[in-house]
């Protein structure tokens, strides 16, 4: 999901005192899949929505540049890194940021979650002989303590996976 100034500039979204609701559909069915209401303030726009139970509130800084045949182009400034860009991008926890911020923050979310969980795993190995045998004078049940770590830590890293690629590819995996 995502927004684009040009195309909002053509639609005179941003006017002061605009207000409405823009539409997302979806490309195979046409029926409606997402909705968010604007609020047109001539050099911002607020955008009014909610994902899942959380409503979200956005205020969007306009920023233009001039045009040599006059008349002047409307970018946003990215709500997060100020940069000026045509185009914003649904984020979910973020909402609308730019391409770059986006990526930016999908990578370090799930770089953080697999490095602790590659942490934890190391740790709980550690105590264990190779294979995960269990050393002499441990109990079994410390052996299958840490063996239920181990395998959450590898199922977590698979869940960071999935929600990676679901966000990189919202409309599904490239395979
Ligand atoms: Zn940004």
């Amino acid at each position: 999901m995502s927004i684009d100034s040009r195309r909002w500039q053509r639609e005179g979204i941003f006017t002061a005192g605009r207000s409405g609701t823009w539409q997302w559909r979806d490309p195979y069915t046409g029926k409606p899949s997402a909705t968010i209401s604007y609020r047109g303030l001539g050099d911002a726009v607020v955008l009014q929505y909610s994902i899942g139970d959380k409503q979200m509130h956005q205020h969007i800084e306009l920023t233009h540049t001039g045009c040599n045949f006059g008349g002047a182009r409307t970018w946003f400034a990215c709500p997060n890194c100020c940069r000026r860009v045509a185009k914003l991008f649904m984020r979910s926890g973020a909402g609308f940021i730019c391409r770059h911020c986006g990526r930016l923050r999908y990578a370090s979310q799930s770089t953080d979650a697999v490095g602790r969980t590659w942490l934890k795993q190391y740790k709980a190995e550690a105590k264990l002989d190779k294979y995960h045998v269990r050393p002499k004078g441990m109990h079994h049940a410390t052996r299958a303590k840490l063996l239920t770590v181990i395998h959450a830590c590898e199922e977590q890293r698979d869940r960071a996976l999935c929600a990676f690629m679901t966000a990189r590819f919202p409309n599904g995996w490239p395979w």
